[in-house]
């Protein structure tokens, strides 16, 4: 099931009566009102120190809690993608990065309390700036550490966007 499936009401006039009209667009038959199934933008930090080594953390919860992951999240409104990732990092594992670079965009696909969502997550190669104070936010992650290109195994990462970002990245 995906989100719009499980609205029952309309948001804006509260009437029962929200019907599928296209595979991307529920809408109410008594006010009109459109509902759109959009993406929800993530960015993701492929953040190396200086030795060329990855920075993967382990997922503490659902979607597909106890594998591997890279650092990063979903963007708020208001926020660029870079500010997202300089964000999202710094809450996860407490250190600065810069962003390089952009590198490309995939999208995603898990299910999460029976509803399927569809991220799309834009991937940016990331130096680190300070790391003295690295700790990790046992909320979102296990464990963090360091691995070498030979050392990366993508069967480890639980979620497609980031097996996709770690094939393509690691080809080059
Ligand atoms: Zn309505």
């Amino acid at each position: 099931m995906d989100i719009l499936e499980a609205y029952k009401y309309c948001p804006i006039c509260g009437k029962h009566g929200l019907k599928k009209v296209s595979a991307g667009k529920m809408q109410c038959e008594a006010c009109g009102y459109g509902i759109y199934l959009n993406p929800t933008i993530g960015a993701v930090g492929v953040i190396m120190d200086k030795a060329g080594r990855l920075l993967v953390v382990r997922r503490s919860k659902d979607p597909a809690q106890g594998t591997l992951h890279l650092p990063g999240g979903f963007v708020e409104v208001g926020e660029t993608l870079e500010q997202a990732i300089v964000r999202e990092v710094k809450e996860e594992l407490n250190i600065e990065v810069n962003v390089e670079e952009y590198l490309f965009s995939f999208p995603d696909l898990y299910e999460y309390k029976g509803i399927e969502r569809y991220p799309l997550d834009f991937f940016f190669k990331c130096s680190i700036k300070d790391m003295s104070s690295i700790d990790v936010d046992l909320t979102e992650s296990s464990e963090y550490k360091f691995l070498s290109p030979q050392e990366i195994k993508i069967e480890d990462f639980g979620l497609p966007s980031i097996r996709e970002c770690l094939r393509r990245y690691f080809k080059k």
